[in-house]
This record gives C-alpha cells, structure tokens and sequence, in this order.
C-alpha cells in the first residue's frame, strides 16, 4: 500500500513514486538488474530479481493506491489471471465465468482444469443462475464487468453477496473499467484483476498484468506463485506501465466523453444494427452511472448490416483509426472480434477503441468507412 499522505486516487497514481531527497532523479529509473548485492538471510529485501524489483514495487504502489489495496504485477494479464486461478482453485471444485467474457479467461480455465477447478459458464445479469451455480459445491466466481467485448454490466455488489452466501471468493476482472472507474474491492471482491496491457498503460508499447487484494493468505500466495512460476514482469515495462498510469484520470475522461458521443452517433446510424456501450444500454445505464460514476472508459462495440463482409470493409476502409486488437491506447483501433477462433461475440461486432484523438476527427472517420 502507498505510504503518501491521504491524497485523490489521481494524485497518489502521479506521485507513488517520485523522489524529493536532493540529487535524486524525481522518477525513478528502472533497476536494469538480475541481482542485488545482497549475503545472509535472503529474506531481507532485494536478492535476485525473480523475487523482488525496485521498479515492480514503485509500480505496484501506484496501481494499489487505486483500490486502497496491495498490488502484485505479472508478465501479462494471462499470467495474472493463471496465479489467481491456481491460487483460488484450491478445495474448490467450480469456477463460474461469465459465457460472454474475456474468451482467453474460459480458455484458460478449461486448460487449467487437470490442476484446478472445472469452468462452468453463465450470464452475470442473471443472479438467480449464479445463486445456483455457486450452491452446487465449492467455487470461485470470476466475474467480468463491463464485460469484453459486449460491453455487459453486471451488478458487483449483488453478485458480492451472492459469493459471500456461498461462502465463494469473488474475483472481478477489471480492465475494462481499470481502477479508477470501478473499485471491485469495495463491492464484494477479494481480488481485482487488471490487464495493463489495455487503459491502464494506455500506450500499446507493453504487455503486463496485476492483481489487488486487500487479503494477506491471498497476496502471499500470489506473490509465490510469481516467484515460483515465474511469470515476472520486466522493469522496463514496470517503468513505461508506471508512466503511462500517470496520465490514466487524464487520459480515461477525454477517452469516456469521447466514447458516449461515438456510441450517441453510431446509434443514430441507419447501416448500424446495435451499439454495446454502458452509456446507451437502457437496461443497466443506472447501475453503470451509480458503479462507475466517472464514466465508462474507452471500450465499444458495434454490429452493422451485412455481417462478417461488412464489418471487414468497414474496418478496411478507415483512414485514422488502427486495424488492430487491444484497447485503450492513444490512438484509435478496431477489429472484427468475431476472427478470434474462440470468441463467443457475434460474427460481424467491430469493437473500437476510442483513443484521444479529438472527436471529430474519429466521427468523420468512422462515417466515411461506413459509406
Ligand atoms: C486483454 C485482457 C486480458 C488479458 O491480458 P493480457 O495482458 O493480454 O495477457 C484479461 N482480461 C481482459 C478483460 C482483457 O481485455
């Protein structure tokens, strides 16, 4: 947890790190270092690099100060993901995913099941079949909210009570919304897990992931299974991720403003069939605005007519925005989701990344691809 004085989630995310004794870089450089000088009990501090890097801890401290948590940093979110999963999965018997997720988390889970717990799908909106799902025996939920790449809300702190009546630990994959827009922990969670890859780097330059918990039994495991599996991310990410998290409330509120007016204007339409974005989906627009009162991020979704054909020229045809997987980042980017071999979503979806460019010139952009 960050030792700074009781600042704003923004502030704490730009200082975590910075140095004030005379002399010092204010940034910290990153600690280019497989090993520390170091002799005794190695317990006591820094060693060899698989266990412990100056650059992950600054790092961590930042992310943390998100959720009022401790954080732990992994090579990906997938690695993130694999050490929570093995972590949780054991005495549990069932892991309940959301069937329309992030799909490397059901991959991932099936292929995780020799060691762990068996994957069982549902719809997160649907509370009587979670409620059921987690009274058959021993689980975990990992739930997903708002859910890559359809955009669902599912209520976390009903879906919260539900795991805590279960006696099953709660776990949210939160990159879409990141940290800053979402706080899982306060709503039932006992972890929070965070692809940095996507908003929370926001600059398509690393691939990294992170855990938050407020558990110690938890933190300890996770922090072991690091080491010993060793899916550790490298300082120099760890210092680019750190600074891109510096511009994240920055970078997060022209991307969320921007993203509502492309929903507003890809509703409004006529080759546009449906737009999955938590600021235009009637249903669950009141629990997104009361579960992420800062807004909703960068992450749409969009179905035109024509199918798979259609969506392909679409995305072909732009001149701005980035053919490409992802999301988050600076610039603008989409892809037809449905050309992932796994992906559950429909055929023709484009999911777009609503990047910081200004407004009009993605509106334009994405008018003239869709003549
Ligand atoms: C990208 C992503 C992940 C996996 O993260 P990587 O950094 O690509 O390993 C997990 N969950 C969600 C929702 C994602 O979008």
């Amino acid at each position: 947890m960050t030792d700074l004085p009781q600042v704003s989630r923004d502030s704490a995310l730009i200082h975590a790190a910075t140095q004030r004794a005379a002399g010092e870089p204010v940034v910290p450089p990153p600690a280019l270092a497989s090993i520390f000088a170091s002799q005794g009990d190695p317990a006591d501090g820094l060693v060899y690099a698989r266990s412990g890097n100056p650059t992950w801890t600054a790092l961590e401290r930042a992310l943390g100060s998100m959720e009022n948590a401790d954080a732990v940093v992994f090579s990906s979110g997938q690695a993130a993901s694999m050490a929570l999963m093995l972590a949780l999965a054991r005495d549990r018997e069932r892991i309940v995913l959301p069937a329309d997720g992030y799909y490397n988390a059901r991959v991932l889970a099936a292929q995780l099941r020799p060691h762990g717990a068996e994957p069982v799908l549902v719809d997160l909106l649907d509370l009587d079949q979670v409620g059921r799902e987690l009274r058959r025996g021993p689980a975990v939920l990992w739930a997903e909210t708002p859910t890559n790449p359809l955009l669902r809300v599912a209520d976390l702190r009903a879906l919260g009570r539900l795991a805590e009546a279960a006696d099953a630990p709660m776990i949210v994959d939160n990159t879409v919304a990141t940290g800053l827009l979402q706080q899982p922990l306060d709503l039932g969670a006992i972890a929070s897990l965070c692809s940095l890859t996507k908003s929370a780097s926001g600059h398509s330059d690393l691939i990294m992931g992170a855990v938050l918990t407020r558990d110690e039994q938890l933190l300890g495991d996770l922090r072991s299974w690091r080491t010993l599996g060793g899916g550790i991310a490298g300082p120099v990410e760890s210092w680019l991720a750190l600074r891109g998290l510096k511009t994240l409330p920055l970078r997060i509120e022209r991307q969320s403003a921007s993203a509502q007016a492309v929903a507003e204007f890809l509703a409004g339409h006529p080759r546009v069939t449906a737009v999955h974005y938590p600021g235009v989906a009637a249903q669950t627009r009141e629990l997104a605005r009361a579960q992420m009162p800062r807004g909703f991020g960068p992450l749409l979704s969009f179905e035109v007519d024509g199918g798979l054909d259609a969506a392909d020229a679409v995305i072909a045809a732009a001149r701005l925005i980035v053919p490409a997987s992802s999301f988050g980042g600076v610039e603008s980017s989409w892809e037809r989701r449905g050309r992932w071999p796994a992906e559950s979503a429909p055929d023709g979806l484009i999911r777009l990344s609503v990047g910081v460019e200004p407004v009009g010139d993605l509106i334009a952009d994405i008018e003239q691809s869709l003549a």
